[in-house]
């Protein structure tokens, strides 16, 4: 079960620690990408960015950065943004403070970011506390269900379709998504593009 618009309650109440989206009047869009990089996915979402000129923020795994220092690179070098979602996609909610800390801490060594995602968006207000210091803690306004395999593509961009100024969107570099993403990812910057909005990376 989850949310695919992030209740406004819920952002209002935790936006001290957590960001949720990004006050803007400007026609921007922040697009994230969770758990690659990955040798099914990445390139190929690199490739659709670049056909609409979007920038991204991908928040990585830290496993997968060890594995794939290259397609690290190539996220970079294409002008995005990357983020720290964890050495392993450790579970908060299911984890002491400090293993959390020391894992992220250990994803770090392979990705430079101040950014970072909490895996699920489980995260307990002791973690908050410890990590709000040393990171901007990104949450999201929209989530696209790429990665719920009961929907299809369809339902995927109708979801996506809900999109607004400031949002922070997710997406997933990640295999159990990739039918829905190379289907709705170019649709959709192609759709909002011709409204005039721009998809930027985060830039905190
Ligand atoms: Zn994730």
């Amino acid at each position: 079960m989850y949310l695919v618009k992030t209740p406004i309650l819920l952002s209002k109440m935790t936006s001290r620690s957590l960001v949720w989206n990004i006050k803007t009047s400007e026609k921007k869009i922040f697009l994230t990408f969770d758990d690659g990089p990955t040798e099914e996915l990445t390139e190929n979402i690199l490739s659709i960015l670049k056909d609409y000129k979007a920038k991204a923020t991908f928040f990585c795994v830290g496993e997968n950065a060890k594995n794939y220092p290259l397609l690290m690179q190539k996220i970079q070098l294409a002008g995005h943004t990357i983020g720290n979602h964890s050495y392993n996609h450790l579970n908060g909610w299911k984890s002491t403070t400090n293993d959390y800390k020391e894992n992220i801490e250990k994803a770090s060594k392979h990705i430079a970011s101040i950014l970072f995602r909490p895996p699920y968006g489980r995260i307990n207000y002791s973690q908050i506390k410890q990590l709000k210091t040393e990171y901007k803690i990104i949450m999201w306004s929209l989530l696209s269900g790429d990665f719920d395999v009961k929907i299809s593509p369809q339902q995927c961009y109708d979801n996506v379709l809900q999109s607004r100024a400031g949002d922070i969107v997710v997406f997933h570099d990640n295999i159990k998504a990739q039918e829905k993403v190379l289907e709705v990812l170019p649709r959709y910057l192609k759709y909002f593009s011709e409204l005039g909005f721009e998809f930027c990376r985060l830039d905190l």
